[in-house]
Parts: C-alpha cells; sequence; structure tokens
C-alpha cells in the first residue's frame, strides 16, 4: 500500500501522546509530516509559517486548549479541518468543542476511531474547496459577462451616433437640390470626420482583440519618427493646428511596426485634444534614450489625479470625469499593447487640472 502524505499540527502538550497519534496516522496509511505545540504563540507560529491538513488537538493543556485553539483557526479565516483528540472529555464538553468549529472529536481510549475520521475530513475539506472555488469561478464569469454586456452597449453606442450623421448625409445627398455647392462640402467634410472615427473604434477593436489572441503579425522595419509624427498629426482630423512637434535632428532611427506607431499617436493625440476641451497646444516630442527613442505626447487639459493613474490601461476603463467625453475606454490599452509587442514601455506623467504627458518607448534600429 501506498503511503498518503498528510501535514498535520498536533496540539498536545504529552510528548507520548503524540508519538501514539503519529503511530495511529502512521497504522492508517499516512506518511506524516507533523509538528507538536502547545501553546498559542506556537499554534500561530505553526499556522502562520505552514500549510496543514489537519489539527489534532488536546482538550485540556496547562496553558492552551482545545477551544482557544479552535478560535485561533478561525480568528486566521482558515479552513483546516480539527478533531479534537481528548482522554477526559464529558458528551457537553464534546458538543461544546463542535458548536464552536470543531469537526469531531475523539476518546484517546478509541484511537482507532482517528484513520477514519482524518480520512473523512479531508474529503470533505476537499469538497469545501471545491465548492468555494466554484462559487469563485461563477462569480468571475458573472462578472465577465456584465463587463462584457456593458462593453457591447458602449461600443454600440459610440458607434451609433457617426453613423447616423454618415447615413443622414448620404441621404440627403440622394436629393440634393436646393443645397449649395458650400453646405454640401461642410456636409461631406462633417461626414467624413465621423467615418473616421467609427473607423477609428473598429481598428482599436480589431487590434485589441489580436493582441488578446497573440496574433499580431508585427511588420517591422526601421522607422524616420520625424516624417512618421507629421503624417500622423496631418491625418488627425480636427484640429490640426493645435498640434505640433518637436524633434532633436539626430533622432535615431527607431525598429517597429509603422501602421502599429501611427495607431499608437493617433489614439495619444486625439485623447490630448479631446480631454483638453478649453483648448492649449498638444505637442509631440522627440528624445532619444538609452538605446532607445522617448516619444511624449503633451497636452494642457484636464489632467489625471494621480489616484487614478494606476488602473488607466485597464481595457474599457475610463475615468469618473470622462463620462461626458465621447470614448470606448479601448485606446490606451491598445496603445499599451502596441507598445509592449514592439519591444517598448509606456507611462503617463500628470498633474490633475494641468495637463498629461504620455510616454512610449521604441527600440532604435
Ligand atoms: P477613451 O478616451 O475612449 O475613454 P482611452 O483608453 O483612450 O479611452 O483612455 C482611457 C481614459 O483615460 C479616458 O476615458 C480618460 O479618462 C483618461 N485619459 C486618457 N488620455 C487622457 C488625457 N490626455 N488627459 C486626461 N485623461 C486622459
Amino acid at each position: 500500500m501506498s503511503l498518503k502524505k498528510l501535514r498535520a499540527l498536533i496540539v498536545e502538550d504529552s510528548e507520548p501522546d503524540c508519538v501514539l497519534l503519529l503511530r495511529e496516522l502512521g497504522k492508517a496509511g499516512y506518511e506524516v509530516e507533523h509538528r507538536c505545540v502547545d501553546s498559542a504563540p506556537d499554534m500561530e507560529d505553526a499556522l502562520d509559517t505552514a500549510t496543514w491538513d489537519i489539527i489534532l488537538c488536546d482538550h485540556v493543556m496547562p496553558v492552551f486548549s482545545g477551544p482557544d485553539a479552535i478560535r485561533l483557526v478561525k480568528s486566521k479565516g482558515m479552513d483546516v479541518p480539527l478533531i479534537i483528540v481528548s482522554g477526559q472529555i464529558g458528551e457537553e464538553v464534546a458538543v461544546g468543542a463542535m458548536r464552536l468549529g470543531a469537526q469531531d472529536y475523539i476518546l484517546k481510549g478509541s484511537l482507532s476511531r482517528l484513520g477514519p475520521a482524518v480520512e473523512r475530513e479531508l474529503t470533505e475539506a476537499e469538497n469545501r474547496r471545491q465548492k468555494k472555488q466554484a462559487e469563485r469561478d461563477l462569480l468571475a464569469s458573472r462578472k465577465m459577462e456584465e463587463l462584457k454586456d456593458e462593453f457591447i452597449g458602449l461600443i454600440s453606442h459610440e458607434m451609433r451616433n457617426p453613423l447616423t450623421v454618415v447615413v443622414g448625409t448620404l441621404a440627403m445627398m440622394q436629393n440634393p437640390e436646393g443645397f449649395g455647392p458650400e453646405d454640401l462640402r461642410q456636409m461631406v467634410d462633417e461626414a467624413y470626420l465621423e467615418a473616421k472615427q467609427l473607423e477609428g473604434i473598429l481598428d482599436n477593436l480589431l487590434e485589441l482583440a489580436r493582441a488578446q489572441a497573440d496574433r499580431l503579425d508585427l511588420h517591422r522595419q526601421a522607422i524616420k519618427l520625424p516624417e512618421l509624427v507629421r503624417g500622423v498629426i496631418d491625418d488627425t482630423a480636427a484640429e490640426v493646428d493645435r498640434v505640433s512637434m518637436s524633434a532633436a535632428s539626430d533622432t535615431p532611427t527607431v525598429r517597429g511596426d509603422p501602421l502599429r506607431v501611427q495607431r499608437i499617436l493617433h489614439n495619444l493625440i486625439e485623447n490630448a485634444i479631446k480631454y483638453s476641451p478649453d483648448g492649449g497646444d498638444v505637442e509631440v516630442t522627440l528624445e532619444k534614450g538609452d538605446g532607445e527613442v522617448v516619444i511624449g505626447v503633451h497636452d494642457h487639459g484636464i489632467g489625471i489625479p494621480a489616484r487614478s493613474v494606476a488602473g488607466l490601461f485597464q481595457p474599457f476603463h475610463r475615468l469618473e470625469g470622462s463620462r461626458l467625453t465621447k470614448g470606448t475606454g479601448l485606446g490606451l490599452i491598445v496603445c499599451q499593447r502596441l507598445t509592449e509587442a514592439q519591444g517598448g514601455r509606456i507611462w503617463v506623467e500628470s498633474n490633475e487640472g494641468e495637463g498629461s504627458s504620455f510616454y512610449f518607448t521604441l527600440p532604435e534600429a
């Protein structure tokens, strides 16, 4: 018969009784790793420094007692089965111990019951553990479902608005009589911006899905950042004039996927504009670092409270103050995934009410 491993904490002041218990467990087929304690501090130390499958506990000891031991285990929120093993215990005292939380009690005179009792308690403890785990899993999956519903609602809402403008504009264009060329031009421009907005949301969604599935498929090459940044700024449909770039003439070439670097910059610049509703310049800076280039996007907008910085790069996470601004909470998580996939880092420095600087790095080519 192969021996079953058992980690037993024995609360007992009599050395011979401890040996007796170990012998009984051995007979029941257990290979026991044990520690014997007989005071509260020792028991606390044993609970804190090791993991136990079972606690066998005498009822009356000179400086400690069964009820004290049960309370100690409970106070630590541990679920380790505890069996009272005692020489002198009346029915009432035994019932009292079980009420307190002992799983069973065994008289020292009938130790042959110990093996089966331990076996049963181990099985029940395992069942309890599995049940708790199943409850935790269920809770997590419910939370996931809620998040998904919330997210679908948010994305649908964010996509519906631009789509309404595009469809409305196209409907009017079907009968353009009555509109002057200037009106038409303005309508097309607005619809174009809204369509770009839709495109941005879809791009971010797809990038996040690819990153989650580890299928980003990067096309890395040498990139001249000043040209690429210039292109993104020109392409930032709204309020181009507010955005400028400053780069040292010796900015090194970096290695990355140009489309992905464009996406990161696009998301950061859009945010910089969006979260500075009272205007102010947005500046993109390029600085040489140690084997990398640090790209900064700076604004003078609403800023981010220090306590919120940690949660900023969570998917779909939007800060309290941003709820009134359009957004999906996808932009920053996509920036983070894309930056890290290209061997870079991303972080933010911000003062609430003064503005934010988002930085990301790319390795030198
Ligand atoms: P979205 O802008 O669509 O909400 P992001 O993932 O791009 O999603 O940003 C997440 C949140 O981080 C925003 O909702 C906003 O609260 C905050 N944030 C991002 N960029 C800035 C910024 N430049 N200034 C202030 N807050 C910002």
